[in-house]
C-alpha cells in the first residue's frame, strides 16, 4: 500500500465526494480524475489522443460517459478494467459507498447502502462484495510481513449452541480466523480451517517472511515454528497468565480481532464461513489505512479497485 500513499496528489477528495454521490456527471468526472488525472488515456492501446464523446443534439457528454480513442477507435467508459465493469449501478452509489467503506472504522453493511442510496439489497450487496475484493490484498505472496510478527487466533461467528461446551468453540459454528500482524505495521488475517499445528504454522509460512521474529501466546500448534524464522519463536505463556514479558506479548493481534469481532458483530450480527475471508479484506484494508485521513483512504481503496474486475461467474460474485 506504501507506493500508494506516496503517490497522491494533494487529495481534493473530501471536497468532492458530496457532489460525487448526488450527481452522476460529477460522479464519473471524480471516478476519471481519480483514474487518469489530467492525462486520460486509452483503456485499451494506451494512446492520449482520446476524447469524450459528445451528444450531437444537447452538445453534452454522451449519456453512457464513453470516451473515444483516435487511435485504436476503441469505444469505453471509466468501469473497463474495474470493479464497476459488470455494473450498471450509477458511478454516483459507487462513490458513496467506497467513501463509506473506506471511512467507518467498524465497517459498513449493505442495509445501510441500501437505506442511504435507495437501492435494492441485492445491489448493495453486489457494491460492497466488490468493494470488499477491491480491498483485498494485490498480490499476497508478495506481500509478507517483516520485522517483529504477533502471531494470533481466535473464532468468529455463528452462536455456540450448547454455552461453554468448548473454550476453543469445538463443536459450534464458529469460524478459526488467524492473524499475523507486524508491530506498528500491516495485518493480514485469514479464515483457517482448524487451530492445529499444521495448519497455523503453515498459514504463518505463507504470510510472513523469513527473517521475522514471531511472537505467539503458548497455544501447542505454535510449538517448533522458530526453526523456520531467523527471529526465532518468542512466547509468552497465557495459560499461566503471563502475557507480556520484556517486548513479548500478542497485545496487537488480540486488540485487533476485538474489533473486528465488533466490528462484525455490531454492523452485520453474524458472517457466514463462506463469506467471512471478504470482510476480513475489509478490516485488514481499515487497519492497513489506518495513518491514513479519510479522504487518502478511500484514494487508496479506489486505486485498489483499478484492474481488478469480479465476474459474475467468479465464486466471489455471488
Ligand atoms: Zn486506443
Amino acid at each position: 500500500m506504501k507506493k500508494d500513499i506516496h503517490n497522491l496528489s494533494k487529495s481534493t477528495l473530501i471536497e468532492e465526494i458530496p457532489l460525487a454521490c448526488s450527481d452522476e456527471l460529477a460522479a464519473v468526472e471524480f471516478f476519471e480524475r481519480r483514474r487518469w488525472g489530467k492525462n486520460p488515456c486509452c483503456v485499451r492501446c494506451g494512446s492520449v489522443d482520446v476524447h469524450k464523446m459528445v451528444d450531437s443534439k444537447t452538445g453534452q457528454r454522451n449519456k453512457r460517459y464513453l470516451w473515444r480513442c483516435h487511435d485504436c477507435k476503441a469505444q469505453y467508459t471509466v468501469r473497463i478494467g474495474a470493479v464497476y465493469e459488470e455494473s450498471r449501478l450509477p458511478m454516483r452509489h459507487w462513490a458513496y459507498a467506497f467513501w463509506r467503506a473506506s471511512t467507518s472504522k467498524k465497517g459498513v453493511a449493505a442495509l445501510e447502502i441500501q437505506r442511504d442510496c435507495q437501492i435494492s439489497y441485492k445491489s448493495a450487496l453486489f457494491l460492497m462484495n466488490r468493494i470488499r475484493f477491491a480491498m483485498a490484498p494485490e498480490n499476497p505472496i508478495a506481500e509478507k510481513l517483516t520485522g517483529t510478527v504477533e502471531c494470533d487466533e481466535t473464532y468468529l461467528g455463528g452462536k455456540p449452541r450448547y454455552k461453554g461446551i468448548s473454550k476453543r468453540g469445538r463443536g459450534t459454528k464458529k469460524v478459526p480466523v488467524f492473524a499475523a500482524v507486524e508491530r506498528r505495521g500491516r495485518i493480514r488475517r485469514q479464515v483457517v480451517a482448524d487451530v492445529c499445528g499444521k495448519t497455523l504454522k503453515g498459514a504463518i509460512r505463507e504470510m510472513v517472511d523469513k527473517q521475522a521474529r514471531i511472537f505467539t501466546d503458548d497455544l501447542p500448534s505454535y510449538i517448533g515454528i522458530g526453526a523456520d524464522f531467523a527471529g526465532g519463536h518468542h512466547t509468552v505463556a497465557h495459560s499461566t497468565k503471563e502475557y507480556v514479558r520484556g517486548d513479548i506479548h500478542t497485545n496487537t493481534a488480540e486488540s485487533s480481532f476485538a474489533l473486528l469481532k465488533r466490528g462484525i458483530m455490531g454492523i452485520y450480527h453474524s458472517v457466514s464461513k463462506e463469506y467471512l475471508h471478504r470482510y476480513l479484506w475489509q478490516f485488514d484494508f481499515l487497519w492497513n489505512a489506518r495513518k491514513l485521513n479519510d479522504g487518502e483512504r478511500t484514494e487508496v481503496a479506489i486505486k485498489l479497485a483499478e484492474g481488478k474486475r469480479l465476474m459474475y461467474k467468479s465464486p466471489e460474485a455471488a
